[in-house]
């Protein structure tokens, strides 16, 4: 920018936030409380100071059988714009539409981008409700935290995403199955290509009705050819640097006649993730009990709200406190986290103790498993008449009975007022 042009945007940010009433005693006190001398704590999100746009132009929902994933968003979208002088900014919810980034904004160049995955459901007398919005507000915060992004309020953020829903709560589909999908995203977006903790951020929260999965099985190609995580990296966060690397692997394994590359770590051959989801495996124990692994959350896993709820509602089933419809309540199962390889998985297919294997993320619920390509063989997994195994199927059914609400249960978060 010119000096001139710069001037030009500085006095008219000046002017901007001068005639916005709340910032009239904030203008000269960015840094430095003028009563003590100190440093002033910078302003965090204020769900309270939320400005509203109204789109005078939405458009009707489309039928939800026409729905492909990700690609219809509703009529409004919110953004906080961040700087490191001003802090968090008044909310703003707006119409749907592009953001005004210049060609040199660090996200662009640099990938300082997160994200997050939740879903509004609604139930069959007509509520709105969430999932656990709470774990996604911390995650979000912990993303932010690892690539130096500005953190905040996640009850503030919350009751923000609430009202955004609220306000295009006839997006939230009516059909089975069916939800509206929620991507919050926080971006650095500071004028500058040098690699340096950004000095302005804006987050923004986007919905897309999308319709249901059907809990098809998938195969997988366990991929030795390329990694996702790998320890002291960022697999443990939700960054958009690690799903770039991702797409071509994925096409690669669309290439060889499998749905999902599965992800593993160092010669051992671990089992991680599969494609982006977290996983699960069922073995039948030598004495006949069932275990069901997944991998620990050592730094190269995503910490994954499903993970975490299906690892929660085995261990009250197992324990007693709240059984789950559809398994036995006289069977043994076992839950652990701990580390899985290639070879115990192929060792328990080749001896009848692989009984079953399944993703598990927000998107999908549960998706599982019936075949892994590995080293030029195929392992062959066992899936039920419908395509599940029992403890997915059951799991899967518990999950999503609480999300849509025809179970209450303490995870379901209203949204409406
Ligand atoms: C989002 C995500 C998951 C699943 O997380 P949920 O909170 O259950 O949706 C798992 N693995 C990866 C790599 C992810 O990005």
């Amino acid at each position: 920018m010119s000096s001139m042009l710069r001037s030009i945007h500085i006095v008219g940010n000046i002017a901007r936030r001068a005639f916005r009433p709340i910032y009239g005693t904030r203008l000269m006190s960015a840094y430095v409380d003028p009563l003590s001398g100190q440093p002033a704590e910078l302003p965090d999100i204020q769900h309270g100071r939320l400005i509203i746009d109204k789109n005078e132009q939405p458009t009707p929902p489309p039928p939800s059988e026409t729905l492909v994933f990700g690609r219809t968003f509703t009529d409004h979208m919110l953004t906080i714009e961040w700087s490191a002088t001003n802090g968090w900014e008044a909310p703003h919810i707006k119409p749907y539409g592009p953001l005004n980034l210049a060609p040199s904004s660090s996200v662009l160049h640099y990938a300082q981008t997160l994200f997050e995955g939740m879903k509004a459901y609604r139930t069959d007398d007509d509520r709105i409700q969430l999932f656990r919005p709470d774990m996604n507000m911390k995650r979000m915060n912990n993303s932010a935290r690892r690539i130096a992004l500005p953190t905040f309020n996640g009850d503030s953020l919350l009751e923000l995403i609430k009202k955004l829903i609220r306000m295009d709560r006839h997006w939230v589909p009516k059909e089975p199955g069916h939800s509206l999908y929620i991507r919050p995203t926080l971006i650095a977006s500071q004028q500058a290509i040098q690699v340096s903790p950004p000095t302005e951020a804006i987050l923004f929260v986007i919905c897309s009705p999308v319709g249901p999965y059907f809990p098809k099985p998938v195969s997988l190609y366990a991929t030795t050819e390329y990694i996702r995580a790998a320890p002291g990296g960022t697999g443990a966060f939700k960054l958009g640097v690690n799903y770039a690397p991702a797409v071509m692997p994925q096409k690669m394994v669309a290439e060889k006649g499998y749905s999902q590359n599965l992800w593993l770590h160092g010669p051992e051959h671990y089992l991680t993730e599969v494609g982006t989801m977290n996983m699960f495996v069922v073995l039948k124990k030598d004495d006949g009990d069932l275990e069901i692994v997944t991998p620990p959350l050592d730094g190269m896993i995503l910490p994954g709200i499903t993970r975490d709820s299906v690892l929660q509602l085995l261990r009250d089933h197992i324990s007693g406190t709240r059984p789950i419809r559809g398994l036995d309540k006289g069977e043994k199962l076992a839950v652990s986290e701990r580390g899985i390889t290639m070879k115990e998985v192929k060792d328990a297919s080749q001896t009848g103790k692989l009984v079953e294997l399944f993703g598990a993320g927000t998107a999908a619920i549960i998706s599982p498993v019936h075949k892994i390509g590995y080293l030029n063989e195929d392992i062959e997994i066992p899936t039920g008449p419908d395509g599940m195994g029992r403890i997915a199927r059951a799991v899967r059914k518990e999950l999503s009975d609480i999300q849509w609400g025809k179970i209450s249960h303490p995870w379901s978060v209203p949204v409406d007022e």
